[in-house]
């Protein structure tokens, strides 16, 4: 029990000691720099870089089953967050505005030459599964080298999902090069050096998707995602971008990469992991081999699937129950370096 007397006495001390606190900083305390806390936007220089752009003579497999092209879904979303960025007193860097071609290169040029405080791609996902739909994020390269893209990449994948999913929905946070295996993409790499990701909120190729991606509050609600994963990005101190392959040295892992994804081949990419762990359970050493061959078929057909890393994870636990150290330790470090956990 407490005692009330000097209960009251001591919250009418606390209530004084702040009556003096504010009366001592209220009016000269020493506030942060504009643009540092209250508006973390202010200044900032952002490339942003509405991927594609006037494909639809060459790339037949960017389309969804209804029509709608990526490119202009990528345009929609862009033009939207470049009105909103500018509005919080950011500078902005189109890479295009129109539905018109732009070779890679000059876009990280871009950004490069007017040193861009970051670096965002945005675009929508494919494949021949119809019925997948959930958000990847890529940065380039290896996760423990490339940090401030990994911290730039963790907050976008989470604030897609919760912007555009629900939260069952898995977010995924990958390397360019799991699906790039030999260079990773070619606007990451170019800019590398700057924060930058490519965002792929959702699959165009989910034929509902598709149609939600039509309607301007769908666009709306994507770009204030971005709006909102800048703010938290350039609120908190940004890590370090270490030189390529300094840290981390993975061999390409071949996977089918652009249209072919699009390929039937790509559809087995479920039933292959679904296999692979009934055999993985049965434990004897030809099951074993079987299932290694079937986690691998499963990533090379889908390398960003919901299981990729999973299936990168067996591939190591297998090899490793095989006797083959060397190529387990690679898988190993292709799941942790390439497949990013996001919370
Ligand atoms: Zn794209």
């Amino acid at each position: 029990m407490v005692d009330v007397v000097s209960e009251n006495l001591r919250l009418g001390l606390v209530r004084l000691a702040v009556v003096v606190l504010i009366a001592l900083v209220g009016c000269h305390g020493v506030r942060p720099p504009a643009g540092q806390v209250d508006n973390p936007l202010e200044g900032r220089v952002i490339c942003v870089d509405p991927g594609h752009g006037a494909t639809a003579e060459t790339d037949h497999f960017r389309v969804g089953p209804g029509g709608e092209r990526e490119e202009w879904i990528n345009l929609r979303v862009a033009l939207l967050l470049k009105g909103m960025l500018e509005e919080r007193g950011a500078r902005v860097l189109m890479t295009r505005t129109e539905d018109v071609q732009v070779d890679l290169s000059d876009r990280a040029s871009l950004a490069v030459e007017n040193h861009a405080d970051v670096f965002v791609s945005i675009h929508h996902n494919a494949t021949a599964d119809p019925e997948v739909n959930f958000p990847i994020v890529y940065f380039h390269g290896a996760a423990s080298e490339n940090r401030a893209g990994v911290a730039l990449g963790k907050i976008l994948a989470r604030n897609l999902r919760d912007a555009l999913f629900d939260e069952a929905t898995l977010a995924c946070l990958i390397s360019d090069r799991a699906i790039f295996p030999e260079k990773g993409a070619n606007v990451l790499r170019n800019s590398y050096g700057i924060p930058g990701v490519i965002g792929e909120a959702s699959f165009f190729s989910n034929a509902d998707e598709e149609q939600r991606l039509k309607r301007p509050e769908a666009n709306r609600a994507e770009a204030e995602a971005y709006v909102a994963t800048l703010e938290e990005f350039f609120s908190a101190e940004i890590p370090p971008i270490a030189e390529k392959g300094t840290l981390v040295d993975l061999p390409p892992f071949a996977v089918l990469e652009g249209g072919e994804r699009m390929e039937d081949e790509a559809l087995s990419w479920r039933r292959l992991f679904d296999e692979g762990l009934d055999l993985m359970k049965t434990g004897d050493r030809g099951s074993l081999v079987e299932a290694l061959d079937l986690f691998t078929r499963s990533v090379r057909v889908f390398p960003d699937s919901p299981v990729a890393r999973q299936c990168h994870e067996h591939r190591a636990e297998i090899l490793e129950a095989l006797g083959n150290e060397a190529a387990a330790e690679v898988a190993a470090l292709r799941a942790r370096e390439h497949y990013v956990g996001v919370e």
